[in-house]
């Protein structure tokens, strides 16, 4: 079997996956309540013979399926939560489907799935030629907020891994050599004292205005944090009524910047601001984590075998209905945003779906402003990534627009070249030790030779699974 015979396999049994993601489409669900996402996924891997491990990290929508024995150990990232408020119909008029409900405005339900659909296609290739080896699949929940993979990552589930292989959906085919941001999720709570707001208030101390002036100073700090850091906050509890001063306040806050270092010192600061602000109030306040990211750190020599294998798979064509439908979808866009977005790779504007393939060396070093949880997963083991088009240029991740186009065959298309990239890197790996030694020397000089050590707190356990909230039926699809 030849690389060529591996992508006719897929092809062949793509339209077993369309409807895996489209089912996920359909039962969008949103971090640590992907149950549908979980089990459609762990049934199909065993129904074809791989060995299934669920509730990885403490984490119960968490599983990993492997194929295969010894080394080398090869392994493919999956994802599949949804995002909260992004119900919307394959359409491009917004239209939800469930009102406020939840909707797959990242594409996961494409990411999670083109991983399945390599492993499964990778067995049957390893069964066939007598390749020796482990594949896995990890099914890594709640992405969206930065968590799932940390909890799977402190578990130890990634340290023999030789390599991990994961994408995400883009608007353009290419590898992920820049870095993505190191980000802390942390709640701070004041606690003060309740009063009559107008008849005893010299009597209240308000965590309301705690939560303000907290604020304020994080505001003031910006000014003298690196470029590139990123500090966003929303008031989760402000108090219950104006005539009543607040006793409890919340305040929830993401932290980002290059490196996992530098949101350590910033977090040291805020904790200090969160700390005066609690001083002037005459309030108390304690702080939650939720999530620890590390920043990710990109492997060359994977990246370069992803990238050329994707011009061996060739980046698929997409029918004049889809090019009418991306154009409609663009349309809703703010040209400014759409026309900053074709500046990254130079698209024209007719190139709403590029067809090409980009792997720029002048993108290496420098940082995004987002996070993802593979982070922690790329300083355990060399990590490779690309993305691939599933929306067209313009439409940005996390928006009704995206939800629309990764329900749609534009997405699904996107998703099978993706896994046919992992597939036949995987393949590569392999059946070639030298691609390992290399991304192993590789990353073993950036990371200095230190090993990982988790950035969420021991004391900081995954939430329990919640009880599946919505589902959606009778769907508008192209
Ligand atoms: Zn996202
Ligand atoms: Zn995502």
């Amino acid at each position: 079997m030849s690389k060529q015979d591996l992508i006719d396999w897929i092809q062949r049994h793509e339209f077993r996956f369309t409807d895996m993601a489209q089912q996920i489409w359909d039962h969008p669900q949103v971090a640590y309540e992907e149950t549908f996402a979980s089990q459609l996924q762990m049934a199909t891997l065993k129904e074809v013979g791989f060995k299934v491990t669920t509730d990885v990290g403490g984490v119960s929508t968490a599983f990993i399926a492997e194929y295969g024995i010894g080394s080398p150990i090869i392994g493919i990232l999956g994802e599949y939560d949804a995002l909260p408020g992004l119900s919307q119909a394959v359409n491009a008029v917004r239209e939800e489907i469930i009102q406020s409900g939840p909707g797959h405005g990242c594409g996961h339900n494409l990411l999670g799935t083109a991983g399945v659909e390599a492993v499964i296609a990778l067995k049957e290739i390893m069964e066939q030629e007598g390749i020796q080896g482990t594949i896995r699949y990890y099914g890594c929940p709640a992405e969206e907020v930065l968590s799932g993979k940390t909890f799977m990552a402190r578990a130890g589930v990634f340290d023999d891994l030789d390599c991990a292989l994961t994408w995400h959906p883009g608007t353009a085919n290419f590898v992920v050599n820049m870095k993505m941001q190191a980000m802390v999720s942390i709640k701070f709570h004041f606690s003060g004292i309740t009063a009559h707001a107008a008849g005893a208030p010299h009597a209240g101390r308000s965590a309301l205005d705690a939560v303000e002036l907290m604020n304020i100073g994080a505001n003031y700090l910006r000014e003298h944090t690196l470029d590139g850091t990123r500090i966003h906050y929303v008031i989760t509890n402000g108090g219950l009524a104006p005539n009543i001063v607040p006793d409890k306040a919340s305040v929830w806050y993401y932290l980002r910047a290059s490196s996992k270092g530098e949101v350590e010192a910033m977090l040291q600061r805020v904790h200090k601001i969160a700390e005066g602000a609690a001083l002037m109030t005459e309030t108390q306040v304690q702080h939650e984590i939720l999530a620890f990211a590390y920043d990710t750190l990109p492997n060359d020599v994977l990246n370069d075998l992803m990238f050329e294998n994707m011009k061996i798979t060739g980046s698929p064509l997409f029918t004049e209905r889809e090019q009418e439908f991306a154009q409609e979808l663009v349309d809703t866009v703010d040209s400014t945003i759409v026309e900053s977005s074709r500046k990254l790779f130079g698209n024209t504007p007719d190139e709403l779906l590029p067809p090409g393939y980009y792997n720029l060396p002048q993108l290496r070093g420098t940082t995004m402003g987002g996070s993802t949880d593979v982070g922690d997963v790329s300083w355990i083991v060399p990590t490779g990534q690309v993305m691939t088009t599933c929306a067209p240029v313009g439409v940005q991740a996390h928006s009704w627009q995206a939800t629309a186009s990764y329900g749609s065959s534009i997405g699904y298309k996107g998703m099978h070249f993706a896994a046919k990239t992992m597939a036949l890197t995987a393949y590569d790996l392999l059946l070639n030790p030298t691609f390992i030694e290399q991304a192993r020397n590789e990353f073993m000089i950036n990371t200095e030779g230190q090993r990982y050590k988790p950035g969420i707190p021991d004391y900081v356990q995954p939430p329990a699974a919640k009880k599946p909230q919505n589902s959606s039926s009778n769907l508008v699809r192209m």
